[in-house]
């Protein structure tokens, strides 16, 4: 059988026999997740937003682009329970967990779910210019072989956002963070093997991009 006319979760995207949301129960977390995406990047199947948006509890999304966006991103800046920030790691940016601190509140963070091109038009929208820029301590290697990332220490948004989460210290993620990342891994690996690439392929195209 054609492989892309095999069924697939609604969910993650996987064709149904490695769909990986058999005992998932969503995290709340403390801090909230906006994230800010577009429905062309919705549809497209390696896009890892949309895993966030079945494993967080404390997450909604607003479609760039859609009539209302601007009212809906001013309405999660505006939350008084929330410190709104956006995740955005090129310098100079601020340091969350000292936000938190100074604050006393924890995080609102706004999250561009698209192409890193995309992300530095978006980043540049009036309605978010004057969000505290905010990014991680330590980039580790990329797990998402699936799209060519622009530079190394690029990651995807999945990535980013639990690598921040734990940076954080958010309350309770230590004992989720493992199990939501290993399902991340199976997720990139099922998606890997139907679209015939490898680990070893990327790292190459990858190296040969950055000369
Ligand atoms: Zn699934």
């Amino acid at each position: 059988m054609d492989k892309s006319s095999q069924e697939r979760c609604i969910q993650c995207r996987l064709i149904v026999q490695e769909c990986i949301c058999r005992g998932i129960s969503p995290f709340w977390s403390e801090h909230r997740i906006t994230l800010l995406t577009s429905k062309r990047e919705e549809r497209i199947i390696s896009n890892t937003g949309r895993l966030l948006r079945f494993m967080l509890g404390n997450i909604s999304a607003v479609y760039i682009g859609r009539k209302g966006w601007e009212k809906e991103v001013e309405s999660e800046i505006a939350r008084t329970n929330y410190t709104p920030v956006i995740l955005f790691p090129i310098p100079p940016v601020h340091n969350g967990q000292k936000i938190v601190e100074e604050t006393g509140k924890p995080l609102n963070i706004f999250v561009l779910d698209t192409s890193w091109r995309n992300a530095r038009r978006w980043l540049h929208k009036p309605v978010l210019m004057n969000l505290k820029k905010i990014g991680l301590n330590t980039v580790p290697p990329s797990e998402y072989y699936l799209r060519k990332q622009s530079a190394e220490n690029y990651l995807c948004t999945f990535q980013a956002v639990t690598l921040l989460l734990a940076e954080l210290g958010t309350e309770g993620f230590d004992s989720v963070s493992l199990q939501i990342n290993e399902k991340f891994k199976l997720w990139v690996k099922s998606l890997a093997r139907q679209r015939g690439l490898t680990r070893t392929t990327t790292l190459q195209s990858r190296s040969f991009s950055k000369n």
